[in-house]
């Protein structure tokens, strides 16, 4: 009883100020949370809103040559025999010839390296994005490209030959690449040609 009395005493003259103590931390706590669901709400609506930029235009590709005939496609799981090495192997582009030698960079970018190779012959790299490399191989070793330059989809990167000792049996012709994310992919995945 005595306990009773000293507590309804204690409450009697206190009571008031642990009330107010309450409130003070409740209305605190919910300041504090409708706080944090609005800055979440900020940060979704900032993913949704169309007037900040995000680069995401997406890269318009156009062929490596014109009018050009497939002559070896694209192959990651089917051998195919290589008449020059004579020896069955996978392919890791395409091989295309065509009436006009040319060779046009397939989308806008950037050109990475122009290199001299006995297996590929003159090779071009071109980046069109962080993920994204075309490769043009068997050129004539006089390109119109140095490392560096800006292309543009349809430019003219070189020309056409017989200089991949890897290929040299399939006459002048362009070995064609494409490179996503460091791996040699199937350019049907992002180019329309007619297979012949
Ligand atoms: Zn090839």
């Amino acid at each position: 009883m005595e306990k009773q009395n000293k507590f309804a005493t204690w409450m009697k003259k206190y009571g008031t100020y642990l009330t107010a103590g309450v409130l003070v931390f409740c209305l605190a706590a919910v300041v504090l949370v409708t706080g944090l669901v609005n800055s979440a709400q900020n940060v979704e609506n900032n993913v949704n809103d169309p007037s900040i930029e995000v680069n995401t235009t997406p890269l318009t590709f156009s062929m490596p040559m014109t009018n050009a005939t497939l002559i070896k496609d694209f192959s990651s799981d089917e051998l195919y025999l290589n008449s020059t090495l004579g020896r069955w192997e996978y392919h890791d582009g395409i091989d295309l010839v065509s009436t006009d030698l040319k060779v046009f960079a397939v989308a806008d970018g950037e050109v990475l390296e122009v290199s001299e190779s006995s297996l590929t012959g003159t090779t071009v790299l071109v980046k069109h994005s962080d993920s994204l490399v075309s490769l043009y191989a068997s050129l004539n070793p006089e390109v119109e490209v140095k490392e560096g330059d800006k292309v543009k989809a349809g430019e003219v990167i070189g020309t056409a030959d017989n200089t991949a000792g890897n290929e040299s049996a399939d006459g002048e012709h362009l070995h064609f690449s494409l490179i996503e994310k460091g791996q040699k992919i199937d350019p049907a995945n992002y180019l329309e040609f007619e297979v012949k």
